[in-house]
């Protein structure tokens, strides 16, 4: 790839560019919704503290603990990858705290069931205000946000056309990538070869 005049001159002063695009298509991480440090966070709290005192629970500090862990994640995650980083940090408290409060997560609406990954195992997210869909990448996993006005309007119609108020839906276009099969030789099979399709393509942008 030709050097522009800025790349040039990083190049001759030793910088490191950073790549700007990491996944092995080439396309930019991370999705259309990036998130924020920190927000939305005190939206969740309040709603976790309303729920907990409408079900008259008794207040748990491990549950707060593993509320903040979520937060750290700025992006989809699985229960294992939460357990995980919880222990990093509270290693005495055991996996299956964090495990039995998912369902009161999920009921509370804090936490929301995103879609499940090519091997079926469930992502989950911080339910923030904003609807999205996802797109799940059969060839490298990466995971896409969208929201499609005209595929929202769609689905209401339909479903107040069978007399049914919608409460909530999950979208999830499980797709393969086009950048990705550009670089695929005839005969080659998905997600075969992923590592050599990736490191060729992270030689072409870097
Ligand atoms: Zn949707
Ligand atoms: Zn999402």
């Amino acid at each position: 790839m030709a050097l522009g005049p800025l790349e040039k001159i990083k190049k001759a002063a030793g910088a490191t560019a950073r790549p700007k695009r990491s996944l092995p298509c080439g396309r930019s991480l991370p999705s259309e919704f990036p998130r924020a440090a920190g927000k939305g966070h005190a939206a969740l709290i309040v709603r976790l503290r309303n729920f907990i005192e409408k079900k008259d629970l008794n207040h748990s500090a491990s549950r707060d603990l593993i509320l903040n862990a979520m937060f750290a994640f700025r992006t989809h995650f699985s229960i294992g990858q939460l357990v995980k980083k919880f222990q990093t940090a509270h290693s005495h408290i055991g996996a299956a705290t964090v495990y039995r409060n998912i369902p009161l997560f999920l009921e509370a609406g804090v936490l929301r069931e995103s879609f499940t990954d090519a091997g079926r195992q469930p992502f989950y997210e911080l339910a923030r205000a904003g609807h999205h869909d996802h797109i799940v990448c059969l060839d490298c996993t990466a995971v896409f946000e969208f929201h499609e006005t005209a595929i929202e309007s769609s689905q209401d119609r339909v479903i107040s056309k069978l007399n049914f108020i919608p409460a909530d839906h999950k979208h999830v276009i499980y797709a393969h990538c086009k950048l990705l099969s550009r670089d695929r030789k005839p005969g080659m099979k998905t997600g075969e070869n992923n590592e050599k399709l990736h490191r060729r393509r992270q030689k072409t942008i870097s």
